[in-house]
């Protein structure tokens, strides 16, 4: 999996500092999660190809969230989209996004699909043959949900040199990689882990947006590979988190801690802070593998 941070500050755009976007490139997939304000200008800075982008998840109807959606979804028409797209967010964004394509007398020429979600259990939002994605059911002051994209057993790799070895024909390759076993020349069976490697262990990947400390999610993220949880505020306004429902980055630590996670990324920080150096310090008392989020930062795992 590859992650790009797009945007992953709190409330208001700046000219170096965006709201929250990120690209999760998940077996093929272009996953777009959340949208902010100023998204497609980013996804052009940093190259994403707009027309693989064909799902994009919506964590909540807070504007640093969603308000560049709207604008995305109208420049896929210009650009004449014909690919559908989907977008999975909370009850209302429907009528948000179709509202403003209205009065501009406006629609889209592709096929504009959205899921609205209005659970507050973990559900399967999107599923395929390789790649599954279910809510984090988070709490703040609008309904809001994360996301755990979670990749599935793959098949188990051909060992191509043990086939070489054994003088295995092209032509079973398939069935091998199928699960199959082969007859050899003397009429022995050649056994199927024989000839395929271990299967390297199925990558998850959770989006942790605006929320209060949850340990109910923990449960929902347990062993994730690599999770991002905002980090609005340090632990010496721990009276703003509570007010505003967000959480510390000593809270997001105790999180990834309890979770069992491989890393921590950091990020949606409060305008009031200089140094994001600080969430990291902070976090590392409690988990040693926090990475400090940033616009354009790309994480692979
Ligand atoms: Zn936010
Ligand atoms: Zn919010």
């Amino acid at each position: 999996m590859k992650l790009t941070i797009l945007g992953c500050h709190s409330a208001t755009p700046r000219w170096d500092a965006h709201p929250t976007s990120q690209i999760l490139e998940v077996k093929g997939h272009l996953f777009l999660i959340d949208c902010g304000e100023g998204t497609q200008v980013q996804l052009r800075r940093y190259k994403v190809k707009f027309a693989r982008i064909k799902h994009i998840f919506i964590s909540h109807l807070h504007g640093d969230h969603f308000f560049g959606l709207v604008g995305l979804v109208s420049t896929f028409r210009l650009l004449g989209r014909e690919a559908d797209l989907h977008i999975y967010g909370p009850k209302g964004i429907k009528e948000a996004i179709t509202l403003q394509l209205k009065l501009g007398k406006s629609w889209t020429n592709y096929g504009l699909y959205f899921h609205e979600l209005d659970h507050t259990e973990s559900e399967v939002v999107f599923e395929d043959d390789s790649v599954i994605v279910k809510t984090i059911p988070l709490e703040h002051r609008v309904y809001t949900n994360g996301f755990l994209i979670s990749e599935k057993i793959t098949e188990r790799p051909l060992n191509i040199n043990a086939c070489r070895n054994l003088g295995i024909d092209k032509i079973y390759f398939n069935k091998i990689k199928q699960g199959g076993d082969v007859k050899a020349e003397d009429g022995s069976v050649i056994k199927n882990e024989t000839l395929t490697l271990e299967p390297g262990a199925p990558k998850s990947y959770a989006f942790c947006s605006d929320t209060v400390y949850l340990p109910s999610i923990v449960p929902i993220i347990k062993g994730a590979t690599m999770i991002y949880h905002e980090t609005t505020f340090l632990e010496s306004h721990k009276d703003l988190a509570i007010k505003t429902k967000h959480s510390t980055a000593k809270e997001a630590a105790i999180i990834a801690r309890d979770a069992e996670v491989g890393g921590l990324i950091v990020g949606h920080y409060s305008g009031r802070y200089n140094d994001y150096e600080d969430f990291k310090k902070e976090a590392q008392t409690v988990f040693e593998n926090v990475i400090v989020g940033y616009d354009g930062l790309e994480v692979s795992f």
